[in-house]
């Protein structure tokens, strides 16, 4: 730390991304990227957006934001694109977050926001789950702080059902709720479609997961006009040209071809439902996923050793070393091919591990 640093961010602790290493080609199940290229259409898109690159990008994203209402049913204004959806969070702590709305999130949760909490000065109470890594719902009513959940949650990614959403969000009119759905793709119910009846209710999503576009780093925010125009305020007061001209073509072309996400997501969810099955019969305990990965342990060895064996072996998975979840791995579910040697090699792993 420099002597310039500002004290206030002294205790500051960033994101620890999962690792990106170099050193030899992975079967990289990490970091929940997609195993498809981006759709052929956004390819295109991104393409042509290439030659006017000597134009500030449009810092409305008219085009994006036309093509994604008219996909989501949504009005022009209930909607904000950003960089990654990370931005839109950050945005959110910043804009609905201080001293009198502190932020609430699970202790099992996004790592990220306790990070955006420290960044913005900002108070925040995590809340245990229950035994079986689930959210107790009852925890979250009339709680009167500003609330984070991702749903499905990460990384143990079980889903809240849209009636236990809506409870917390009707039961704390005078805060906001931002419901974190960078995995809702892959099976959870939206609840995009609760915007219309409650003016506490952010919804963001990403780009990142489901469409392939994890490297263009392009996100959203769905709410009422009123928290949209919020997040603008900040959005402009931070740097108007938070989305570059390349991924608002490449966004727009995504959704011009609905249908190649919408079968790429079936692929990935067949492969949940196989490695799931096939973890099963290696002894492991795997928690319900409506994400595109899997949370599992297996009882004859750690965490961390399954993680590190599977490594030295080319198959980066990701390991968490909090105590609550350090006999689990997070799996990103990939293709079928990539699954069937992750799990050769577990196979393999284990069976020297009963040696
Ligand atoms: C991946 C992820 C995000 C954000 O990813 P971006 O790439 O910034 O859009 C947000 N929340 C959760 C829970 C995630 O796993």
């Amino acid at each position: 730390m420099s002597k310039f640093f500002s004290s206030k961010y002294s205790t500051l602790t960033p994101y620890t991304p999962g690792e990106q290493p170099k050193d030899m080609k992975y079967v990289k199940l990490n970091t929940n990227e997609s195993p498809f290229p981006p759709s052929p259409k956004a390819q295109q898109r991104a393409a042509e957006a290439l030659g006017k690159l000597q134009l500030y990008s449009d810092p409305d994203c008219t085009g994006l934001v036309n093509k994604l209402c008219e996909v989501y049913n949504i009005g022009k204004d209930e909607v904000l694109f950003t960089n990654g959806s990370d931005e839109i969070l950050n945005f959110a702590f910043m804009a609905f977050c201080d001293k009198n709305n502190p932020a609430v999130f699970p202790d099992i949760t996004y790592g990220f926001y306790p990070v955006f909490a420290e960044l913005t000065g900002v108070p925040y109470e995590e809340i245990p789950l229950k035994e079986d890594y689930t959210i107790d719902v009852n925890d979250y009513i009339g709680v009167n702080k500003t609330v984070f959940i991702a749903n499905p949650n990460a990384p143990t990614g079980i889903a809240l059902s849209l009636s236990d959403i809506e409870k917390i969000v009707s039961s704390n009119p005078d805060n906001v709720v931002v419901i974190d759905e960078a995995y809702v793709d892959f099976g959870a119910e939206s609840a995009v479609k609760l915007i219309k009846k409650y003016d506490n209710l952010l919804v963001t999503q990403t780009y990142s997961k489901s469409r392939s576009m994890a490297g263009a780093r392009l996100g959203f925010g769905i709410g009422c006009r009123e928290l949209i125009n919020d997040l603008i305020t900040v959005k402009y007061s931070t740097n108007p040209y938070n989305v570059n001209s390349m991924t608002i073509a490449a966004g727009t072309g995504a959704l011009e071809d609905e249908a190649y996400t919408k079968a790429n997501l079936q692929t990935i969810i067949a492969n949940r439902e196989y490695t799931v099955e096939k973890l099963e019969e290696l002894g492991f305990t795997v928690l319900p996923s409506k994400a595109n990965f899997v949370f599992a342990k297996q009882p004859d060895i750690s965490g961390e050793k399954l993680y590190k064996e599977l490594k030295a072996r080319g198959v980066l998975i990701r390991h968490f070393t909090k105590e609550r979840i350090r006999d689990y791995n997070r799996i990103t579910i990939g293709t079928r091919e990539q699954m069937d040697i992750l799990l050769k090699n577990i196979q393999s792993i284990l069976k020297e591990e009963q040696l």
